[in-house]
């Protein structure tokens, strides 16, 4: 039987970036012979629109870039991740880089001007609180094996 993975789902893709578009990647998308990949978007799950403004972490929160509070849309987002990762014992997340939600050791800074931080989005770091491996897409070689 194959092993299960979380996927973003724009990585798949699905067109449910904050501007509409999707951001395929052949690696990862290659990985569907051998294992089944479970897509999620937490944004989408967490009750945000396509396309929505972006958003970045500001310290405790989550905002839009026009300083609407949507914390909440990503923590129910990340909640409902993890509820996927336990119902099909997902080992492992292969995840967005740099995204809020799914962005895994280096993020956007909360300024919107393109800059980086070390940290992760909101559900990257739910799901390795839980256990689960979180990887980025440039983590995916083509020897990647579970
Ligand atoms: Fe992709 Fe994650 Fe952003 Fe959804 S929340 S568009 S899956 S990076």
């Amino acid at each position: 039987m194959k092993k299960n993975i979380l996927v973003s789902a724009c990585l798949l893709g699905q067109s449910c970036r904050y501007d509409g578009k999707s951001k395929p990647c052949e690696r990862v998308i290659a990985l569907k012979d051998t294992y089944n990949l479970i897509p999620i978007c937490p944004e989408v799950m967490g009750g945000l629109p396509t396309p929505r403004t972006p958003s970045e972490i500001c310290g405790e929160l989550v905002l839009m870039k026009d300083g609407r509070n949507v914390t909440e849309n990503y923590n129910r987002g990340a909640q409902k991740a993890l509820e996927i990762a336990r119902e099909n014992a997902c080992p492992v997340a292969i995840l967005k880089e740099k995204s809020p939600s799914c962005g895994s050791g280096l993020i956007h800074n909360g300024l919107f001007d393109g800059g980086l931080v070390e940290g992760d989005g909101i559900t990257a770091k739910l799901l390795k609180s839980q256990g689960i491996l979180v990887l980025g897409e440039s983590e995916i070689t083509e020897d990647f094996a579970l």
